[in-house]
């Protein structure tokens, strides 16, 4: 089948050209009717998660998308895509902004302050292996997980890599790295 990248917004064509690099199908949600296409997986890409989630609920895509993550679908979610997939958020004033809340982390919006907005990393993912290269740009912190969720990496003290069953939440880019190592683990959810 083929994989869908939610493309209201963000970087969406970055990670169509990763999938590509690794012979997967794919091709972009803009609205409802795209979701009617039939696909297997799901990336959530990174951009600004505020902006993606009232899109989602203007147009009608939040419910639908939520129940497929719900019933199993793969979902890859980098970034503001993590900030979609996360069940809460640390911040009262964002919490009335629509999101999918399907896996169980808490996540802090733009959290490593200015000076940090943007920063490069490399660290071992768990299953996938040493020296992967994580780009952070204005990247969420993951300040807590509920117990079914499998921390794959950490910087610092901070999980920044997660897996609950087949939902696969990164605060990186890894579609903005040569490194395909990190779309491959996904597409063998
Ligand atoms: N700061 C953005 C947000 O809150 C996420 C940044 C990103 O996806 N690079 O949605």
């Amino acid at each position: 089948m083929a994989t869908a990248v939610l493309a209201l917004q963000g970087a969406f064509a970055e990670h169509e050209a990763r999938l590509a690099e690794l012979g997967e199908k794919s091709f972009e949600l803009r609205d409802a009717s795209d979701l009617l296409r039939p696909f297997d997986r799901l990336v959530l890409p990174g951009g600004e998660s505020t902006v993606q989630g009232k899109l989602l609920r203007e147009l009608g895509m939040l419910c639908p998308i939520r129940e497929r993550i719900c019933d199993g679908m793969p979902v890859l979610g980098t970034c503001a895509g993590l900030i979609l997939l996360a069940r809460r958020l640390e911040a009262l004033d964002d919490k009335h902004v629509p999101r999918l809340e399907t896996l169980d982390v808490t996540v802090e919006r733009n959290s490593y302050g200015r000076q940090l907005g943007s920063f490069h990393a490399t660290e071992e993912v768990s299953g996938v292996g040493a020296d992967v290269p994580m780009t952070f740009i204005r990247a969420p912190k993951i300040t807590h997980t509920g117990k079914g969720v499998d921390i794959l990496a950490r910087v610092g003290s901070s999980p920044v890599a997660v897996r609950q069953g087949a939902q696969l939440g990164v605060a990186f880019h890894p579609e903005l790295d040569d490194d395909l190592r990190m779309h491959r683990l996904f597409l063998s959810l």
